[in-house]
């Protein structure tokens, strides 16, 4: 992943778009897929707000074991048909190596989050398979290590990586992460791949969001990956840090005014 072998940015191409390129990649979508007519709606909107991607997670990493889970393979088909009605590719975390063939068949990116960052057989997993990964910080990894959780997916010859900044932890706890807005900085710098932002799990509030945006586009992300909910107050997960499809839709707008979206 080292810049010193690969002086040129790459450019990930995915189901025809490109994540790295001169313009911005907008992933965006709910925490989690809950319904078939949920993810359909906000895949409607956020599409029609101008994101080239949609997020939603099948298989939820949750710290409490009574917490919502995720509708788990029922997802991923409720994912497919909002795919099939929209023509967005879809993004959606993979927990366990025993999935790998249904998300190599079934989705777009596979997303390793943060939890998953050095869980190294996953990755050594997907290394072997030609999908793109959008691989997440670890909650207190260092660029590093960061870099290195990459290099073990591209050693295996998968060289389609996206990393993504989501904040990591620090002794500050009225956000839910700080985000590390120089890491993006530090990350060009060392490697060729793309890097974008989560603000949404990088803050924990929905009205941080737009203002950490703008922030990842100054310091020259390659993308944004955030959490729109059509009803966050009842979300089953993170609707705190979710916005309305119609603000998602104004942040937009405000992209518009200072990059080129994908
Ligand atoms: C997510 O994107 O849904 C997620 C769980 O994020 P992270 O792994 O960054 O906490
Ligand atoms: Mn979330």
């Amino acid at each position: 992943v080292n810049r010193l072998f690969h002086p040129e940015n790459s450019i990930i191409q995915v189901a025809g778009r490109s994540v790295g390129g001169e313009k911005l990649a907008i992933i965006a979508g709910p925490c989690s897929v809950e319904s078939e007519q949920q993810i359909v709606t906000i895949a409607q909107q956020v599409k029609a707000a101008g994101a080239g991607f949609l997020r939603g997670g099948a298989f939820k990493p949750r710290t409490s074991p009574y917490s919502f889970q995720g509708l788990k393979e029922e997802g991923l088909e409720l994912l497919k048909i909002a795919r099939e009605a929209t023509g967005l590719p879809i993004v959606t975390e993979i927990m366990s190596m025993n999935m790998l063939d249904k998300f190599v068949e079934d989705v777009d990116v596979i997303q390793i989050g943060a939890r998953n960052m050095q869980n190294f057989d996953l990755l050594k997993a997907v290394g072997q398979t030609n999908k793109t990964v959008l691989l997440k910080r670890g909650l207190s990894a260092t660029i590093e290590e960061f870099l290195m959780s990459a290099e073990y997916i591209m050693a295996e010859g998968n060289e389609n990586i996206i990393l993504c900044e989501r904040g990591i932890r620090t002794f500050e706890t009225y956000t839910r992460n700080t985000l590390d807005i120089s890491a993006v900085l530090a990350i060009k710098k060392l490697s060729h791949l793309p890097v974008i932002v989560d603000p949404s799990h990088a803050a924990g509030m929905w009205w941080m969001v737009e203002a950490l945006s703008k922030a990842a586009v100054a310091v020259g992300a390659d993308g944004l990956i955030i959490e729109v909910h059509n009803d966050p107050a009842n979300a089953r997960c993170d609707g705190q840090q979710s916005i309305k499809p119609e603000r998602f839709a104004t942040l937009m707008s405000s992209l518009q005014q200072i990059a080129r979206i994908e």
